[in-house]
């Protein structure tokens, strides 16, 4: 197998596909285009994925996927789930297994690595984001190779001049290859039972919740959560705890 000269990790979201559609256009030749397994995409996501690789090598590009222990073997080896401020999942599900993958892909390190990065997207001016680079001598996060950001200073409607040039819909939404632990409201209401069921099942096996109650009005496990979503803002009302009896058994309740 030759080593690749570009490198996308692409999670087949609106940035990453018009990133791939940016380097046919650039008629960019040897590109790898590498989608991180986190064993724990919605439901519907993991037919996006196929159909997204089979349009990609359709344009000469190689697809690869990463292997990671997955995210409900991550829970359970860490006994609860990661938050924001402990945010030990990316690492374990992406960073490091796509570091490996570079390690054994590309050993010499001389593949370029592009990313979809745009510092529009930026929650605020402290976001990293904000002042994102749009090329790298050597990027840490990378096993210091090169890495370019064609759309660091692109905005929506910049990135989706290259989606409908290559006649994908512009999604609504995040890419959901991990039910993630920031999804935001907008992001629940869009999973399936299917996702609800996946993610009660961890819950109940992990005995946490994955979604802090603080943040949700005190919504406590992931079909509250949802029903919190769901509802008007400030609206939601979490059931009641059952009342406390007396376990005298002499008086009625
Ligand atoms: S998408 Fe969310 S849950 Fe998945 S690795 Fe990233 S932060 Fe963690």
């Amino acid at each position: 197998m030759t080593a690749p000269r570009f490198v996308i990790f692409s999670s087949y979201g609106n940035d990453s596909c018009a990133l791939i559609q940016w380097a046919h256009e650039w008629r960019l030749e040897g590109v790898a285009v590498v989608y991180s397994e986190t064993g724990w995409a919605t439901a519907d996501w993991a037919e996006r994925v196929l159909w997204m690789e089979i349009w990609a090598e359709s344009l000469g590009f190689a697809t690869y996927r990463t292997a990671s222990i997955g995210f409900p073997d991550l829970a359970r080896e860490k006994k609860g789930f990661p938050t924001q401020q402990f945010q030990w999942c990316s690492f374990r599900l992406k960073i490091e297994p796509g570091m490996r993958w570079l390690k054994e892909h590309d050993p010499e390190r001389r593949a370029v690595c592009l990313v979809g990065v745009r510092r529009a997207e930026a929650k605020n001016a402290t976001d990293d984001r904000a002042s994102f680079p749009g090329f790298l001598a050597k990027s840490g996060n990378h096993g210091d190779r090169c890495m370019i950001a064609p759309f660091a200073t692109f905005d929506e409607d910049a990135r989706n001049a290259f989606l409908r040039r290559a006649g994908i819909e512009v999604l609504p939404h995040r890419s959901r290859e991990c039910r993630c632990i920031n999804s935001n409201r907008a992001d629940l209401k869009l999973f399936g039972e299917q996702d609800i069921v996946a993610i009660e099942q961890l819950e109940a096996e992990v005995g946490k919740t994955m979604y802090r109650p603080h943040r949700h009005m005190g919504a406590s496990g992931i079909r509250e959560v949802i029903r919190w979503a769901n509802s008007l803002r400030g609206k939601y009302e979490p059931p009641d705890e059952p009342a406390p009896v007396c376990d005298s058994m002499w008086c009625e309740q």
